[in-house]
């Protein structure tokens, strides 16, 4: 047990946390649903399926209900003052995983991949996923995404080159692979969505890249032009495939588009795509460890550190 205070008592934020992402949707997420509302055909399937969405997100929040009955593997990225702290955050991620799951914040969603049984604490092996990172602010940081598990069957991964789709090593390439993805989902995985991309790494790495993305504010802006760009372009070639909302048809279909480059091997260039459902559910909280006092954002501070490091970059 550490003598930092704010270690102390980390298990209610941490339950608060999970409450706040699995029941109350970031409001940059449901301000582009509501856009996306306004701009799709009156009386259209794609219009009443966003619609649909925003009277659930409102009925979940006052709810405090999920907004849907998958919660999603639960992600997590905590950031720690330096010392030996990993287990105690470790120990309250999993009493507040468990707690939550009892409050019915959370569905027992966790299955053992070779027995098939689910003992219903959303424990168990690699669940939750905690990334650990240590710093030297005297904060501890948690970035909790609830990621759903249809949206996750399409998302994907592509090595190029592709003779299929003519894409070669370069950023028209990238380009072609993540329309040729987000076309194969036809909408499933529960569109409008929002795609996380990275470009290179290794394949775990790239996964997981790609994912960190969705923690992003739909309404930012990439400080690396050439990213900016693509993220452009490929917001606007993906809503061009009519494929629209739950694949009903329409103009919307992808509410964002966020993408990140890792350096890689001379012999290997993928493309890694994590798909994000309409149900973007990502929550921070930071607890000051000399005080304990905790506070709450939508806005996630990987997203926030990214984009610094990714600005001092492109300087
Ligand atoms: S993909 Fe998202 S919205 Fe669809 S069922 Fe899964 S968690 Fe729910």
């Amino acid at each position: 047990m550490s003598d930092l205070i704010g270690f102390q008592n980390v298990e209610p934020h941490f339950i608060e946390l999970i409450r706040r992402a699995a029941t109350d949707l970031p409001r940059d997420v449901e301000q582009a649903i509501a856009s996306a509302r306004d701009v799709e055909r009156p009386m259209s399937a794609a219009r009443n399926a966003l619609d649909m969405l925003l009277i659930n997100i409102r009925k979940a929040r006052e709810s405090s209900a999920p907004m849907c009955q998958d919660t999603g593997m639960n992600l997590w990225w905590v950031r720690y003052p330096a010392g030996p702290h990993e287990r105690v955050l470790t120990t309250a991620i999993h009493a507040a995983t468990v707690a939550a799951t009892a409050k019915s914040y959370l569905r027992p969603n966790t299955v053992d991949s070779l027995s098939g049984h689910n003992d219903g604490t959303n424990l168990g092996e690699g669940a939750p996923q905690i990334h650990f990172h240590q710093w030297d602010e005297p904060v501890i940081k948690a970035d909790l995404l609830l990621k759903g598990g249809g949206c996750e069957n399409v998302s994907g991964q592509m090595s190029l080159p592709n003779a299929e789709i003519k894409a070669g090593r370069d950023l028209e390439g990238v380009k072609r692979a993540v329309i040729k993805m987000v076309l194969d989902a036809q909408g499933q995985g529960c569109a409008p969505g929002i795609c996380g991309v990275a470009i290179g790494g290794d394949r775990a790495g790239g996964a997981l890249a790609a994912k960190e993305q969705i923690l992003r504010q739909l309404g930012d802006h990439n400080p690396d032009p050439r990213l900016a760009q693509l993220e452009a372009e490929l917001m606007e070639a993906c809503n061009g495939l009519q494929i629209g909302p739950m694949g009903f048809g329409g103009k919307t279909t992808v509410l964002g588009m966020k993408v990140t480059a890792r350096h890689r091997l001379p012999a290997s260039f993928f493309v890694s795509l994590a798909y994000e459902c309409w149900s973007c559910r990502r929550w921070s909280v930071e607890i000051d460890v000399r005080t304990g006092v905790a506070s709450f954002t939508e806005t996630t501070h990987v997203a926030a550190e990214y984009m610094q490091h990714a600005a001092r970059k492109a300087e």
